[in-house]
């Protein structure tokens, strides 16, 4: 799967919950809350793989899953650079003191495995869009 087939099938599932949660008339904070992650793992299984196992990917006690993924993180589908031999396909657009780019391979791709920064809720409510494709809008190069 490609960054960018990743990111169409995670922007519809979004926008379903969205609708679900406007047509209940929740407000911005409501919905917010709504996507933390253990309530998120009880009512919306489909949205993604870990909450069958309910293992954060982030061992944090507040993650919230609005910002999955995250609106600093860039991709090119085909590759942004060469370097050496390899090629590098995404990074992190403020250089996060806790992300890194992890070598695959031939292939270079940013790793956020211990970044913490968009799933807190003050984050969150500074970025907020209802459409979560408006608010990636500058990931894809
Ligand atoms: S390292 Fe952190 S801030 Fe950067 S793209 Fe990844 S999650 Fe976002």
């Amino acid at each position: 799967m490609t960054y960018s087939e990743w990111f169409d099938a995670h922007a519809t599932k979004h926008k379903t919950i969205i609708k679900k949660l406007l047509a209940q008339n929740f407000t911005s904070d409501q919905i917010i809350e709504y996507f933390e992650f253990s309530n998120m793992a009880k009512h919306e299984k489909e949205f993604c793989l870990l909450y069958e196992t309910k293992k954060k990917c982030h061992d944090i006690a507040y993650l919230n899953c609005y910002f999955c993924a995250c609106p600093h993180f860039r991709f090119k589908n085909d590759g942004i650079e060469k370097i050496e031999e390899k090629t590098k396909y995404s990074f992190c657009a403020i250089d996060a003191k806790d992300g890194a780019l992890a070598t695959y391979g031939d292939a270079i791709h940013q790793d956020c495995s211990n970044c913490e920064v968009p799933h807190s809720k003050k984050y969150i409510e500074q970025k907020f869009d209802l459409d979560w494709k408006n608010a990636m809008r500058e990931c894809a190069l």
